[in-house]
């Protein structure tokens, strides 16, 4: 018999999540069966701490029920012939040590993964928030050779590949991380601009010192007043990919904004809001992509490893506070 571990929300976040809003709990799991629902034993190797998290743990969750998110899990013990012993999958079952499936839902690794490639990238670069970049720039940006393309939370899970793949498109790229670290690493990574905007004196000033021209492609993680500045500075006919909102997400009180209402209009923007999920039926498609450009060296990646399941409160806060260069994941 096995005992899993399991984050449960012990209380709705209110403002910035804290660690005494999460219940460690034990589930006993019952044995497997040959017929049913009770097909696969897999323990969780990697578990993924996302901001969506954050949103969706209200729209999607009550109290007490366990953690959203996924994970990279091994399987222990096999009843349907699909799963070996030994495989690793993509799972969406949760902030969970073990579980137990039929198999629904379950996505082997990409059968060309190449043995020397962490597994733990099928949650970052090679995964869903890479999925994200190539989707969202293909097409919602429907980036150009020779455009400039600007991205937030650029040295993150999904603002680094971004960044990368908009250079392999033939794009110029400016981004912005907060901290000089951040910088530093999205000039290694071979954007052509790159500033810390915690840092700069005015916002409005970096951008356009970091692109005279202005922006043809705007892919927006941040939301808020970064996206109220960024937006005036578009080019005529720009496209606003609005990604993700991670400066809203912690809001109490909804934040009033300036308005974007006189930019649209004179740019004649294109400004469109998406969910990965839109493309679930080219999902092979972007993570074949996406991993031939990791094992040719022209997309790199950076992981920010917690160790230890114990502290998945901690690395899901820390990764809201911005504590991750790359992608936040956690080690069992
Ligand atoms: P990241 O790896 O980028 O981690 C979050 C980062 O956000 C932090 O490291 C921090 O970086 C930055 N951040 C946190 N708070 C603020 C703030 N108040 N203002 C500006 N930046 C902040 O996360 P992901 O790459 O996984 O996600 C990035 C965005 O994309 C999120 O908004 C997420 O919700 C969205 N997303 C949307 C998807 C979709 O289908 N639409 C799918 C996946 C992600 P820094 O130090 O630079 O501030």
């Amino acid at each position: 018999m096995v005992i899993a571990k399991a984050w449960a929300l012990k209380k709705h976040f209110d403002g910035f999540p804290k660690t005494s809003d999460f219940d460690l709990k034990k589930i006993e799991l019952p044995c497997l069966k040959d017929g049913g629902e009770q097909k696969l034993l897999l323990e969780s190797v990697f578990l993924s701490v996302d901001p969506y998290m954050r949103p969706y743990s209200r729209r999607v969750m009550k109290e007490g029920d366990i953690m959203i998110g996924t994970q990279v899990a091994r399987i222990v013990e096999s009843k349907n012939p699909a799963f070996a012993v030994g495989a690793f999958v993509v799972g969406d079952r949760g902030w969970r040590t073990h579980f137990i499936s039929d198999g629904k839902n379950l996505q082997l690794l990409p059968s060309n993964w190449p043995e020397s490639l962490p597994k733990s990238l099928a949650l970052g670069t090679v995964g869903m928030p890479g999925l994200t970049a190539y989707f969202g720039l293909l097409e919602v940006c429907k980036m150009k050779p020779g455009e400039t393309v600007l991205v937030n939370a650029a040295a993150g899970a999904v603002g680094s590949v971004v960044g990368q793949l908009a250079k392999i498109g033939g794009c110029k790229v400016v981004g912005c991380a907060g901290s000089d670290d951040k910088v530093a690493y999205l000039k290694k990574i071979g954007f052509d601009e790159a500033f810390n905007y915690k840092t700069v004196k005015s916002l409005d000033e970096a951008l356009h010192k970091a692109s005279p021209d202005g922006y043809d492609c705007f892919f927006d993680n941040v939301g808020g007043e970064f996206a109220s500045v960024a937006i005036n500075q578009m080019k005529k006919y720009g496209r606003v990919a609005v990604c993700g909102a991670i400066s809203q997400y912690n809001d109490s009180v909804p934040q009033k904004g300036s308005y974007v209402q006189i930019p649209m209009i004179f740019k004649e923007l294109r400004m469109e809001g998406f969910l990965v999920t839109r493309w679930n039926n080219r999902r092979e498609e972007g993570l074949q992509a996406l991993l031939k450009w990791v094992v040719e060296g022209k997309v790199k990646y950076h992981e920010h490893v917690t160790e230890g399941f114990e502290n998945m409160p901690m690395a899901f806060i820390g990764m809201l506070k911005g504590e991750n260069l790359g992608k936040a994941i956690v080690k069992v």
